[in-house]
């Protein structure tokens, strides 16, 4: 397989990549290698989210189901992210409503908010240990911010979600004691959870609902006649009618156009050493997880083993120097952490399309695929793919209102992605640090 445009398939070398959710998650079902050849009734390529979700939905639906892995459950960015459950879009509901009118905005919010109330179902009905919690914060710290997420705000009471309250003085420091703060918006209906037990859970789920899963089995070609797909991998093939892409930033080496259609945003995770219990506490005593009020945030949270989990996107090539940038970041925010002691540092992509619009839509009438999540992808890669074993069961409802979504792929060659990212993410900065 050319791995060239495969970020995260490229650092594969069999094992998960050093992170605090990997060395936390160690107890995991093993899954076999494909080396035969299957019959099914759809193929999905990829185990995170997005793949896990749509190969549980479709087995529930009776239909037969093969899941192929290039490398590991979770492998991709579903076992790396912050774990922060959102709702809603990184694009505005206006450019939903601009191009699918009010009733096709409002679908696909209502759908938002029921990818979070499918993590709440799915952790209840299959006893996935993964340490929901629910709350998040955003918070500001200078007037453009503050006009930023209170506008937000109202965009949320105007698709009556009631869920928030904003926070200054006592209220706020009752959620969060930092200086660096002036107020947050609280919102009650998203929360957090420790993305890579998730994903383990879901291929649990998945398996145990009829799905054969296979890791270490990328998938190397697709061809297609009148009979349906060979999807092909090194040591064994899958004859399927349909398949699902979910192969989010690695997908160039099969599709190159769905590729163009993203731009791989990596975004760094550090994870302090543990702190004593009850400072752990007293900076987020509601242990709420908190995102800055930015359009390319800063996001940090609490674990339960008292670290405190801060990323954002990194503005150092080196891990090191990127480690050391994130650590001053952080103390600033809690000049209360004295012993600044980092334990592990790690990054994946995030896939961010053009307009921040999620992709979920067709190829012809028998590939599917979703990606584009853009940093909203805990949430959304579950509904969406709860939408596409919909449609291919026969229910095309949700699925068609986001088919219609659409905005230009970036004419960026791949080698100038990451400056031109660098470059708008020193803008924001700027921005925010100065406050305009
Ligand atoms: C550091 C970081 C922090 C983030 N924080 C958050 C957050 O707090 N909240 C939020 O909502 N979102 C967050 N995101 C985004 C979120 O993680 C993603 O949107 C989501 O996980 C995407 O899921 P996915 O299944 O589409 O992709 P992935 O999880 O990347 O899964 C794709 C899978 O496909 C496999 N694959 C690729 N090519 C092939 C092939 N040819 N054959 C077989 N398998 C293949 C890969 O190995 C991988 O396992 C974050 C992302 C990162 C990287």
């Amino acid at each position: 397989m050319n791995r060239e445009h495969a970020p995260h398939l490229a650092q594969f070398d069999g094992h998960h990549i050093d992170s605090w959710h990997a060395a936390t998650a160690p107890l995991r079902e093993r899954y076999p290698v494909l080396n035969e050849v299957i019959r099914c009734d759809v193929c999905v390529v990829g185990a995170g989210f997005t793949g896990l979700s749509t190969a549980l939905s479709l087995a529930e639906k009776g239909l037969s189901v093969t899941l192929l892995e290039g490398a590991l459950v979770g492998f991709g960015a579903s076992g790396r992210n912050g774990g922060h459950i959102l709702h809603g879009f990184a694009a505005s509901m206006a450019t939903f409503e601009k191009q699918l009118g009010g009733r096709g905005a409002r679908q696909c919010w209502d759908a938002s908010l029921e990818g979070i109330s499918l993590i709440a179902n799915r952790i209840h009905q299959h006893q996935i240990a993964c340490e929901l919690r629910w709350g998040v914060l955003t918070t500001v710290r200078n007037r453009r911010q503050q006009q930023w997420v209170q506008a937000q705000q109202r965009q949320l009471q105007a698709y009556g979600y009631h869920d928030t309250q904003w926070l200054e003085g006592q209220a706020l420091q009752s959620h969060i004691d930092s200086p660096f703060f002036s107020a947050a918006l609280y919102d009650s209906g998203c929360g957090h959870l420790h993305p890579l037990k998730y994903a383990q859970g879901l291929a649990r789920a998945a398996s145990q609902a009829g799905v054969r899963l296979f890791e270490h089995s990328p998938v190397t070609s697709i061809d297609e006649d009148k009979r349906g797909l060979q999807i092909g991998t090194p040591q064994g093939w899958v004859n399927a009618d349909r398949m699902v892409l979910a192969c989010n930033v690695d997908i160039g080496p099969l599709q190159a156009g769905l590729r163009r259609c993203i731009v791989p945003l990596r975004s760094h995770i550090i994870a302090t050493a543990p702190l004593p219990a009850e400072l752990a506490s007293s900076l987020l005593p509601g242990g709420a997880a908190v995102c800055e009020g930015s359009p390319l945030p800063d996001y940090f949270r609490l674990t339960p083993d008292h670290r405190l989990l801060f990323g954002g996107l990194p503005g150092s090539a080196s891990p090191q120097a990127q480690i050391a940038e994130q650590q001053a970041r952080l103390a600033n925010i809690f000049p209360q952490w004295k012993n600044r002691q980092i334990d592990y540092g790690w990054s994946g992509h995030v896939d961010v399309g053009p307009a921040r619009l999620p992709q979920i839509g067709r190829q012809g009438q028998r590939i599917y695929h979703a990606q584009g999540f853009a940093g909203h992808g805990v949430a959304l890669s579950g509904i969406a793919g709860k939408m596409l074993a919909e449609t291919m069961a026969g229910d095309i409802g949700c699925f068609d209102v986001f088919n219609k979504l659409y905005a230009h792929p970036l004419p960026l060659p791949a080698s100038l992605e990451d400056s031109l990212l660098r470059l708008s993410m020193l803008y924001h900065r700027l921005r925010d640090g100065l406050g305009f």
